[in-house]
């Protein structure tokens, strides 16, 4: 296959890249690397199946015939898209539209990194795919939210409409090897300030939860979804709920570090729970998540001490 991987250079699509080159397939990554970085990708520069292009998505491309596009470029953490509020709405619908052109020039395979924020603060506990969310459309958070939400009801279209064979994954928090270091995302910051001795800074007094799943289950639940006929959303993350204090505690027991852990005010609309129901790619295509979170922190320490 002749693969197109969009985000390339960020923390998924990389891992994603490494797994289609892994498989022996050609992949065209692309990138304009407004979050992403080079790094994750400079253990490429000699592999021949690998071409990068550094290419803004809202800007029309053709790089040839591709049998697959995974589209993954977006600003994903809540420090990032508000940094880049515009530029995500933009990716979210242009960029989308822009990377469904290619899938339909080509009749190529379509996969869409949507995302559990299509669920907002839910009022359903776990979120099945069936649950259509509860997102505040003009608050901080909405320029992600919306973007996503666009994003899926176009992917939808171009199924509907162009008959384009599309898959819609909604992913759930993801962490591990090649995190951006300064993305604020929780397990970044926790990891590297745990690691510099500094204070570990909870959010609001840390009952939120989140659930969090290893890379290595995220991608493998992402290929079993792009390789099954499935076309509405499907939730890919680890039902295994945190609340932001436990997991805390589990940076600190996980790097040893006696670092304190100290409060600061919660961002406004941030979600107080969230934690997927995982029944849909359990029943199409036996998926579920092995690696459970201090196991995925040990795994990604080398990572972030490298980062120091
Ligand atoms: P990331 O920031 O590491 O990667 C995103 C990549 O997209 C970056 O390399 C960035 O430079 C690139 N990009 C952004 N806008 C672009 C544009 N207009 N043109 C070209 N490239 C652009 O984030 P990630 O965690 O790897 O997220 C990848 C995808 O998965 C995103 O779509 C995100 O919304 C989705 N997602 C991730 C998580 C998670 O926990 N990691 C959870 C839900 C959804
Ligand atoms: N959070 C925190 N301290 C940090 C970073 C994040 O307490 O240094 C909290 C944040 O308020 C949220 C949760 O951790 O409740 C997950 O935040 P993240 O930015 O990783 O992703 P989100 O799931 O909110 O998109």
């Amino acid at each position: 296959m002749r693969v197109m991987v969009a985000g390339a250079a960020g923390f998924l699509g990389s891992h994603l890249t490494d797994y289609f080159l892994q498989q022996g397939d050609q992949v065209v990554g692309v990138d304009n690397l407004c979050t992403g970085s080079m790094r994750n990708i400079d253990h490429l520069s000699n592999e021949p199946r690998f071409e990068f292009i550094e290419h803004d998505i809202c800007e029309p491309l053709d790089a040839g015939k591709v049998d697959y596009v995974f589209s993954f470029a977006s600003p994903a953490s809540p420090v990032d898209y508000q940094r880049l509020g515009i530029e995500t709405l933009m990716t979210g619908a242009i960029g989308t539209k822009n990377m469904l052109d290619i899938a339909r020039r080509y009749k190529a395979k379509f996969l869409h990194a949507s995302t559990s924020e299509c669920y907002g603060d839910p009022s359903v506990h776990p979120q099945n795919e069936d649950y259509w969310g509860n997102v505040n459309p003009v608050g901080p958070r909405s320029v992600y939210d919306e973007a996503k939400r666009f994003a899926e009801s176009l992917v939808m279209a171009y199924y509907r409409y162009y008959s384009v064979d599309t898959r819609l994954v909604r992913i759930f928090n993801t962490y591990g090897p090649r995190l951006q270091k300064t993305d604020g995302r929780v397990i970044s910051n926790f990891m590297m300030q745990a690691l510099k001795g500094e204070d570990l800074t909870i959010y609001g007094d840390g009952s939120q939860t989140r659930s969090f799943c290893y890379v290595s289950d995220e991608i493998e639940g992402i290929i079993g979804l792009s390789r099954s006929g499935e076309h509405f959303p499907v939730n890919v993350g680890n039902p295994t709920e945190w609340t932001i204090l436990e997991c805390a505690r589990a940076v600190l027991r996980v790097t040893g570090s006696s670092s304190k852990i100290v409060n600061r005010p919660l961002p406004q609309d941030d979600p107080m729970q969230r934690k997927p129901d995982i029944s849909k790619a359990q029943r199409l295509f036996q998926w579920e998540p092995k690696i459970d979170l201090e196991t995925g922190l040990k795994l990604s320490l080398d990572y972030f001490k490298s980062c120091i």
